[in-house]
């Protein structure tokens, strides 16, 4: 670059421009392959250092490095943190005035830029390629590049076409850089981006200071209330709709919670306003969709919860990421509820876009899979991303209270005798009030204090029951039929059961949190 001399090596702009003393596992190798001219893909997690990845090639290299990436916001953060180090930067999209606009394609003609920020569909169009034609590029960085393949948790139209960079730039470096991919998405990425001879970095996806739980979801709210009066410092919970943000963030506020809401349906400024409020400790809880969190650099959040289960463990991923970045113990908190999943399921097979159905189908199975684990999470997880690991990690809900198992035939039979005297027509709520025999107007219109069943439950809670009937779905012996309002079913599985031909094995039930947090940790 202009301003710096030639043949200035990765080591000294890492420390004259950025300040730091040494590189991160993965970055020194993948800086001198790109230095020299050759492409690769970074998997790194949220965190890991990724962005120096094509910011010191940027600086070492002549001419201008050319950094796609999806969101505006992302954009204007990362230009601004930039210059702010002396380094010429400028992003380019449809926000900014056409003057402007035109003015920083003249700087990227005449080599006045470092780096240059833009969206996918702005490299795609035509005049932007042609003045890159007359620019002199040092490389091409594709951040989040998962979005290129239909097989990631986010594809992007947008971002097919930057198969054509190679070909049009064949001589010019690409690098792609994401913190989540599983490996149909890895090879999909350096097929899509064409990368020639890329060298390929994957770094450690274990957070090992996260601990990650799972509870089975059962008033939610109260759940919810009850774990964040536990927790110290700031936390994330995510909601997967505007509304549920919305009540969620009402109820919690009436309780006295310093929260705020986050989703895509508020305008700019409140959003920057929460943001704000959040990075400074104004406020500690942010109840928000998933449109909170990309690109948000708060390193000391302690825990993150969904309140609903999300749609593919790369997403759990990258959210549950977001808790613990300064390295210190965080918690991740996953609600999960065999109804929702039935509902997700629904949902998923209704998309529009019928040939990612099966796809993103697989995807929740795995989520599925992670919830509803009686094995270490960590394992689980990990091994989602091929990072295959045979040790437990002593920090997961499984790990620290390993499930008891006991045999549950009777209770199952209980269950499984009121399903059927209901006429396989009622939802697990109404089977629980039966089972306990209460005491409810409805009930006793319909006849049904006078079951067998009524009340060869009362010895256990609503939550324990709620427990017990979702083992059973996972076990296949009941089904959730989303088309009869969720009306549980037997299966074929539940006969000899019943029949008392074969014996159940359940895991007692886990309901409330533990105060063993401290000390666990001691
Ligand atoms: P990612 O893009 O992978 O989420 P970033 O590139 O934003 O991660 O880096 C995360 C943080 O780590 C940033 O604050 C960055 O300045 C810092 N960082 C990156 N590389 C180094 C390094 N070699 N030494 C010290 N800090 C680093
Ligand atoms: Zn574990």
């Amino acid at each position: 670059d202009t301003a710096l001399p030639a043949a200035i090596s990765p080591e000294t702009v890492l420390k004259n421009v950025f300040g730091y003393d040494a590189f991160r596992d993965g970055q020194k190798d993948v800086i001198h392959h790109v230095c020299n001219g050759n492409d690769a893909l970074v998997l790194l997690p949220t965190g890991g250092g990724k962005s120096l990845c094509y910011q010191i090639p940027a600086l070492v290299r002549q001419g201008t490095a050319i950094v796609v990436s999806p969101l505006i916001s992302l954009m204007q953060d990362q230009v601004e943190q930039v210059k702010a180090l002396g380094v010429k930067a400028a992003y380019l999209n449809s926000t900014l005035d056409p003057a402007l606009q035109a003015q920083i394609a003249d700087q990227l003609i005449q080599g006045k830029l470092d780096l240059l920020y833009v969206s996918p569909e702005r490299l795609r169009q035509y005049g932007f390629q042609q003045t890159l034609k007359l620019a002199t590029v040092a490389l091409f960085a594709i951040d989040e590049a998962h979005c290129v393949s239909h097989w990631g948790h986010d594809f992007r139209q947008d971002y097919r076409a930057l198969g054509q960079i190679k070909a049009n730039f064949p001589d010019i470096p690409v690098v792609g850089l994401t913190a989540t991919a599983d490996i149909a998405t890895q090879s999909d990425i350096l097929a899509q981006l064409q990368l020639n001879n890329p060298l390929v970095y994957k770094g450690s996806f274990d957070r090992p200071n996260i601990r990650y739980r799972v509870l089975s979801k059962y008033k939610a709210f109260e759940q919810v209330v009850s774990y964040v009066k536990q927790q110290e410092g700031s936390g994330i919970i995510y909601c997967n709709s505007r509304a549920k943000v919305d009540d969620l963030h009402a109820k919690l506020f009436r309780q006295g919670f310093r929260c705020a809401a986050y989703h895509a349906g508020l305008d700019a400024d409140e959003r920057e306003l929460v943001q704000r409020q959040f990075l400074t400790d104004k406020i500690d809880i942010v109840v928000a969709t998933v449109a909170f969190g990309m690109g948000i650099n708060k390193s000391n959040v302690r825990y993150v919860v969904h309140h609903d289960v999300p749609r593919s463990v790369e997403s759990y991923y990258q959210e549950t990421g977001r808790a613990g970045r300064d390295g210190l113990d965080a918690e991740a908190l996953l609600l999960f509820d065999e109804k929702d999943a039935a509902r997700v399921k629904q949902w998923i097979s209704q998309g529009e876009q019928s040939e990612r159905n099966d796809i993103e189908l697989q995807k929740f199975a795995a989520m599925e899979a992670f919830s509803e684990a009686q094995t270490c999470r960590r394992q689980v997880l990990l091994n989602y991303f091929s990072q295959f690991s045979d040790s437990a990690c002593g920090n997961c809900d499984i790990c620290l209270d390993p499930p008891t198992m006991i045999d549950g035939t009777v209770l199952s039979q209980k269950v499984l005798s009121c399903v059927l005297r209901l006429s396989q027509q009622a939802a697990t709520q109404y089977v629980i009030d039966v089972l306990r025999g209460k005491q409810l107007r409805r009930l006793q219109e319909a006849g049904h204090h006078q079951l067998s069943t009524y009340g060869i439950g009362k010895d256990k809670s609503d939550s324990y029951w709620h427990n017990i009937i979702n083992q059973l779905i996972h076990k296949g012996l009941i089904r959730v039929d989303i088309t009869a309002n969720a009306a549980l079913r037997l299966t074929e599985a539940a006969r000899p059961v019943l029949k008392g031909e074969v014996a159940i094995q359940l895991a007692v039930p886990r309901l409330e949190f533990k105060p063993d947090k401290k000390a666990k940790q001691a």
